[in-house]
């Protein structure tokens, strides 16, 4: 049977250390877990931890890196004027989906073996991201939405989808994970009810954009009445709130009364929307995602540096539980999509860390948020099997 010895695995829901351990797996499954007692800190060379849920990300635009410098949040992303959108649908197939796979391969290669995309472009753009994703055994899971959004006249008279929209987004929802909404702007009252029963009736994930920023919480208030949590809460009722940037403590535990919520903040401070609320993000066991590759990397430790940064640097306090920010990239949406931290009878997910030169540190979770990187993956496996081994230099 497959082991690994000697090393340290952050191992249950709260990534407790365990030293001098010995971690065996069989198939896909994790048969045992046995530590030394003796281990210490200080002894640490290889520190084996689950493998990274990348929560929210947006592989399709990963044909237009660094595109949106310059431009603000609309002009980059808005779905119907957006620099992003111009670029993809202007794109030939191939090269979209050769960009796609291509940040799929690097996303092994930095311990994420599980990513939840909001997939644009219908149908069609559902059947590019399964094809950029053959036979790389990471799971996509692919949210995906109509190929053409609704336009602003039909929101504004609280019209509902056509027969045939209604029948484009049933089959998007069937073919993939569930649906990945944009925002409440870009749709009616009666359109957010129609998304959400779809949804229910196929018992998938939904999930949206909410209070990305302070400008799209008030954009159709004065119109409709309801500001846009309130549409998304009352209307939608979302499992997952992508970023909620602008939300107060009390929209944030509505939130995670419904659902959970993911948040970007890398995404958020480069297109000039602040920093979003992480400290009550992380007491409700939220997810940390890395958002468009347009704007950001798909690298999971530089989304938790910058979080931890950007939570001490908000609130102006020390912060100590730095393990949360680390359970927001690993754990906390495991039991959401099925699956276990590292214990036994938990399928065998995990990436090992290599911190030889790293030492001395003095505190694990955090060498492995604020200094760990790609160099230090030493392997990542998946159910059992070894997606990535460090290429040995000779
Ligand atoms: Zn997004």
């Amino acid at each position: 049977m497959p082991s690994l010895g000697g090393v340290c695995a952050l191992v249950g829901e709260g990534l407790r250390p365990l030293f001098d351990c010995e971690i065996v797996w069989r198939g896909d499954r994790i048969v045992e877990i046995e530590a030394n007692s003796n281990g210490r800190l200080q002894d640490v060379e290889h520190i084996v931890l689950p493998s990274f849920i990348n929560a929210h990300t947006h592989i399709g635009d990963s044909l237009a890196k660094e595109a949106y410098i310059g431009l603000g949040l609309e002009e980059a992303v808005d779905p119907h004027k957006g620099l992003k959108t111009k670029i993809i649908s202007t794109a030939s197939k191939n090269d979209l989906v050769k960009a796609m796979r291509s940040v799929l391969e690097q996303c092994v290669s930095l311990g994420v073996t599980h990513l939840i995309d909001f997939r644009e472009g219908g149908l069609e753009g559902l059947s590019l991201g399964r094809e950029a994703s053959q036979g790389l055994d990471i799971d996509l899971l692919l949210l995906g939405r109509l190929a053409t959004p609704p336009s602003k006249g039909r929101i504004l008279e609280n019209q509902g989808f056509t027969d045939f929209e209604l029948e484009e987004l049933h089959k998007v929802c069937e073919k993939g994970n569930g649906l990945g909404i944009s925002g409440a702007n870009e749709y009616s009252d009666k359109m957010l009810t129609q998304i959400r029963e779809i949804v229910r009736g196929q018992n998938k994930l939904l999930a949206v954009h909410c209070l990305e920023s302070h400008e799209t919480r008030g954009r159709l208030k004065g119109v409709l009445g309801r500001d846009e949590f309130q549409r998304c809460f009352n209307m939608l009722r979302p499992d997952v709130f992508v970023h909620m940037t602008d939300a107060t403590p009390q929209e944030i535990s509505y939130a995670f009364n419904m659902g959970v919520v993911v948040s970007c903040p890398r995404s958020n401070a480069a297109l000039g929307n602040g920093f979003p609320p992480l400290t009550q993000i992380l007491n409700g066991g939220g997810g940390l995602g890395t958002d468009n590759v347009m704007v950001n990397s798909p690298d999971m430790f530089r989304e938790m540096e910058f979080a931890y940064k950007c939570l001490v640097g908000t609130t102006r306090k020390p912060f100590q539980r730095v393990e949360e920010v680390l359970k927001s990239a690993t754990v906390n949406l495991r039991p959401r999509l099925g699956l276990k931290p590292i214990e036994v009878d938990a399928e065998a997910d995990f990436m090992v860390l290599n911190v030889r030169e790293l030492r001395p540190f003095w505190n694990l979770h955090s060498l492995v948020v604020n200094r760990a990187q790609r160099e230090n993956i030493e392997q990542v496996v998946r159910k059992g099997r070894k997606l990535y081994e460090k290429p040995v230099c000779v």
